[in-house]
């Protein structure tokens, strides 16, 4: 990857969240904060942390249950909503970290050098801020939408389900319809100043914090936590990140059991997303809902 794409690559997955994110708090503190701008900040950021982890992990990359066409291509969407790059794209990315779970060749690991004397602080800054850069995949997954590369070959499943690749490329106008959707929401309730903290709060500020939770599972969840089950990993659960991922925070039972729907093994653990597939299951949108092996559920 040129020195250049990777500058244009990070700016827009770190920098410019981190500028509106912070045009958001200066707003707030100068001219105060409106109720509907945490709404909407709320609202957008579970649709986008479920379009993740209920979606792009849970559904596309574990198929842990399984969805009717409509509820895939609504999932498709909220994936998209969450820009962390469109759903095959991510689905390879994680079943390749899957594979090689803190072994060289894992996308993001906070625990492996991979040939270059690194520090365990550097490891872990690369792993919540940089580990993208290393990975051409990222840029070059347009021209290689159609391909039999064996990154590809990692979505073959998902390839054959018919429409689901034009859906895919959908992610540019869905990502972009993440910020308009709230902006739109803020303006029609109070004009300009209302599309702006729309904008802000619903777009901006929320897909920092969604960015930085989602890569947070890669770095704090490989790093700090205890560790119920003796994985090969280094895995771990960590409440924090279960609160501020809606579930995907116990990864080191996510690693013991990558096809389970559920996390929650204990009546404390919070699982938000698994909360949400069984209500899919009662409504009939969801089926074969993968539980826990150990414990039969
Ligand atoms: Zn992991
Ligand atoms: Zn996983």
């Amino acid at each position: 990857m040129s020195p250049l794409r990777k500058a244009l690559l990070f700016l827009s997955v770190e920098l410019l969240p981190a500028l509106g994110a912070a045009a958001c708090l200066w707003l707030w503190w100068t001219r105060g904060v409106h109720a509907l701008d945490l709404l909407l900040l709320a609202v957008m950021y579970v649709l986008a942390i479920l379009g993740v982890e209920l979606g792009l992990h849970r559904y596309f990359s574990h198929r842990s249950f399984t969805a009717t066409p409509g509820l895939t291509r609504a999932l498709v969407l909220l994936g998209s909503l969450a820009g962390q790059g469109p759903v095959l794209l991510w689905t390879a990315m994680h079943r390749t970290h899957h594979a090689n779970t803190d072994e060289v060749g894992d996308p993001h690991s906070p625990l492996v050098a991979d040939g270059r004397p690194r520090s365990a602080l550097s490891r872990a800054l690369w792993a919540q801020f940089l580990w993208y850069l290393d990975r051409p995949e990222i840029v070059t997954w347009r021209a290689r939408a159609e391909g039999t590369a064996p990154f590809d070959q990692l979505t073959s499943d998902w390839r054959r389900v018919p429409g689901l690749l034009a859906w895919n490329r959908a992610y540019w106008p869905t990502f972009f319809a993440g910020f308009a959707l709230p902006a739109l929401v803020g303006g029609l309730v109070s004009g300009s100043d209302g599309a702006l903290r729309g904008l802000l709060a619903g777009g901006f500020l929320r897909h920092f914090l969604v960015t930085q939770s989602i890569y947070g599972v890669n770095t704090v969840c490989h790093l700090w936590g205890s560790r119920p089950h003796a994985t090969r990993d280094g895995s771990r659960n960590n409440a924090i990140m279960a609160w501020l991922t809606l579930g995907a925070g116990w990864h080191n039972t996510h690693h013991a059991f990558p096809g389970s729907a559920r996390l929650d093994e204990h009546g404390w653990q919070v699982d938000p997303t698994g909360w949400v597939i069984r209500a899919l299951a009662r409504a009939g949108l969801v089926t074969a809902v993968h539980g826990l092996p150990a414990r039969g559920r």
